[in-house]
C-alpha cells in the first residue's frame, strides 16, 4: 500500500532530531527501522506530517559491556544482537528472547529503541526491560531523563514519553555469571508475535532459588512482572511442587481480554505452562 505523504528530514546530530520533533507539536515521528512505523502509515493508522529518521545518529549504534552491565544504544538491531557473542554472556536472557523476535529480513533492521517506543504487549524486549529491571534514557528538548522501565510503558502502544523524546539508549544490570534463566514463548509460527511468553531469572543459595525475577509478556496491555510467582519460588528448591505452585501462581495473576488471537482464558492458561517450562529449563 502507498503510503500517506510525509515530509522527511535526516539530521546528523542527536540535538537537531530533538528540535525537529518538538517544532512539529506531536505531528513528527522518529524512523529507526521502520518495521513498525512504516506498516502503522500504510495502514493509516499512523500518518506522520514529518519523519525524522535516526539512521545518521550513528552514537546510538554502540553496545557497551562494562562490569555494571550492559547498554544498548537505541539504534542497535535484532541481528547486532545476536551476532554479538559478548552479549550472550553478558546477557544471555535478552539473547534468548532476541532469537523470537520476528523474521530474519525484520531483525536486520528493527531496533532497540523503536521497540521500546512501539510498545507492543506482545514485544519480546519490553517484557525483558521490566523482567530485568532495566532504565531507560530518553532525550528531549528539556534534557535527559532516565526511566525505570516498569514505569515507561502504559498500555498498548502507550509509553511515558513526550512528543519531542528520542530513546538513546537502555541499561541492564550485570549479570553474574552463575545466574540462571528462562524464556519460553508460543506462537502460531515462528517469528509471529507472542500469544504468550515468560522471561525469568534467577540465583542460588545452595539449593535454593533467590531473587527469581519473572516477567510476563502478551498477556496484559504491558509486560509484567509476576511478584506472586516470585514470592512462592524465592527460597525454595526447584522441585515438582514448587513448579506447579509457580504455574498456578502466573495463571492467576493475569486477567488477558479476549481477542482475535485467542481467549483471554487460553492465555491464562499458556502464561501458566510458560512459567513452568521456563523453570524448567533455568533449573536444567
Ligand atoms: C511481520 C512483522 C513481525 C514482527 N514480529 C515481531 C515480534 O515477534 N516481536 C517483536 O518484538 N517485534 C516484532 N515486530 C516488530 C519489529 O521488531 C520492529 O523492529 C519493532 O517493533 C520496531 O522497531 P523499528 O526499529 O523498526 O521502529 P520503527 O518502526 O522505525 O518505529 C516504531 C515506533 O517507535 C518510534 N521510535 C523509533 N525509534 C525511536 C527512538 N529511538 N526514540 C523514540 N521513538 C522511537 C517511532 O516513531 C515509531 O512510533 C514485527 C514486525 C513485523 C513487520
Amino acid at each position: 500500500m502507498k503510503l500517506p505523504p510525509f515530509d522527511y528530514a535526516c539530521p546528523t546530530t542527536l540535538s537537531e532530531a530533538v528540535k525537529l520533533l518538538a517544532a512539529h507539536d506531536g505531528e513528527a515521528k522518529a524512523l529507526a527501522g521502520g518495521q513498525s512505523l512504516v506498516p502503522m502509515m500504510a495502514f493509516r493508522v499512523a500518518a506522520p506530517a514529518l519523519i525524522v529518521d535516526l539512521r545518521k545518529l550513528v552514537e546510538l549504534r554502540e553496545v557497551r559491556i562494562a562490569d555494571d552491565g550492559v547498554t544498548l544504544g537505541a539504534m542497535v538491531r535484532w541481528r547486532d544482537i545476536l551476532d554479538d557473542k559478548r552479549l550472550a554472556a553478558a546477557q544471555p536472557l535478552l539473547v534468548a528472547a532476541a532469537a523470537h523476535v520476528a523474521h530474519y529480513q525484520i531483525r536486520n533492521r528493527g531496533t532497540v529503541g523503536g521497540s521500546l517506543a512501539h510498545a507492543d504487549p506482545a514485544a519480546e524486549l519490553p517484557g525483558i526491560a521490566v523482567t530485568c529491571e532495566a532504565k531507560i534514557t530518553a532525550v528531549g528538548t528539556s534534557g535527559s531523563r532516565v526511566i525505570d522501565a516498569v514505569d515507561f510503558f502504559r498500555g498498548p502502544l502507550m509509553t511515558i514519553l513526550n512528543a519531542d523524546e528520542i530513546i538513546t539508549e537502555i541499561g541492564l544490570p550485570a549479570w553474574p555469571a552463575k545466574r540462571r534463566f528462562g524464556f519460553q514463548e508460543f506462537a502460531r509460527r515462528r517469528g509471529d508475535f507472542a500469544l504468550a511468553a515468560a522471561a525469568l531469572f534467577y540465583d542460588e543459595d545452595g539449593k535454593k532459588v533467590r531473587n527469581l525475577h519473572v516477567g510476563a509478556i502478551g498477556v496484559a496491555d504491558r509486560p509484567l512482572r509476576l511478584t506472586a510467582v516470585e514470592e512462592a519460588v524465592n527460597g525454595k528448591t526447584i522441585d515438582e511442587a514448587t513448579i506447579a505452585k509457580a504455574e498456578a501462581a502466573a495463571a492467576a495473576s493475569v486477567d488477558p481480554p479476549n481477542d482475535i488471537h485467542a481467549s483471554g482464558a487460553y492465555r491464562k492458561a499458556l502464561i501458566g505452562v510458560m512459567v513452568e517450562r521456563a523453570l524448567r529449563s533455568a533449573a536444567a
